[in-house]
């Protein structure tokens, strides 16, 4: 295990033993939400978790029962976080932080490449999820019950675990506003 891939000390989810299950779980596309009510850790910590310390390699990408292009889209989503948490570091002056999200970050675009999403539909695709996402996130942000109603949407067309995870993004926005 390279100094890079350590798993922090101070998370509850790489101290747990609990840590391979969970990542599977995730992989396999189980929301953030859902494993959090499990009762065992805190939806933040899974998410910081996810974004920081997810170690995806080819062995994993053979382990987990999907296609590349499936677990590709949860990578992306890890480096998206990674990077939120990084820009989050920036503007707290935490160099320190914003170094480790950085190299989060580039672990999991570096994933992409290594699962194969070079062709160029499979970008394109991962271009317009990415852009879509941010989008309702940001919609979402300034305006709460906008988020709710694709949420809403999103469960009408049997999308429960989309629409937790952005319920999920939603609630952390609204309580880092009122903190
Ligand atoms: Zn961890």
């Amino acid at each position: 295990m390279t100094e890079q891939m350590r798993p922090g000390r101070q998370c509850a989810v790489c101290t747990s033993g609990a840590r391979a299950d969970i990542e599977a779980a995730y992989l396999e596309g189980e929301s953030i939400r859902a494993i959090s009510a499990r009762g065992n850790f805190a939806r933040s910590s899974l998410r910081r978790h996810m974004a920081m310390h997810l170690v995806i390699d080819a062995s994993t990408a053979r382990d987990v029962p999907l296609n590349a292009g499936s677990i590709a889209l949860r990578v992306l989503a890890v480096a998206e976080r990674a990077r939120e948490v990084a820009e989050e570091a920036l503007d707290a002056g935490d160099r320190t932080q914003t170094f480790r999200a950085g190299d989060a970050e580039l672990r999991a675009l570096a994933v992409l490449a290594s699962l194969g999403v070079k062709h160029e539909t499979a970008l394109q695709e991962l271009d317009a999820y990415r852009t879509v996402t941010h989008a309702v996130i940001r919609a979402a942000r300034r305006n709460p019950e906008v988020g709710e109603y694709v949420a809403r949407q999103l469960d009408a067309v049997d999308r429960e675990a989309f629409a937790a995870d952005l319920r999920s993004q939603i609630q952390e926005t609204t309580k880092g506003l009122t903190s």
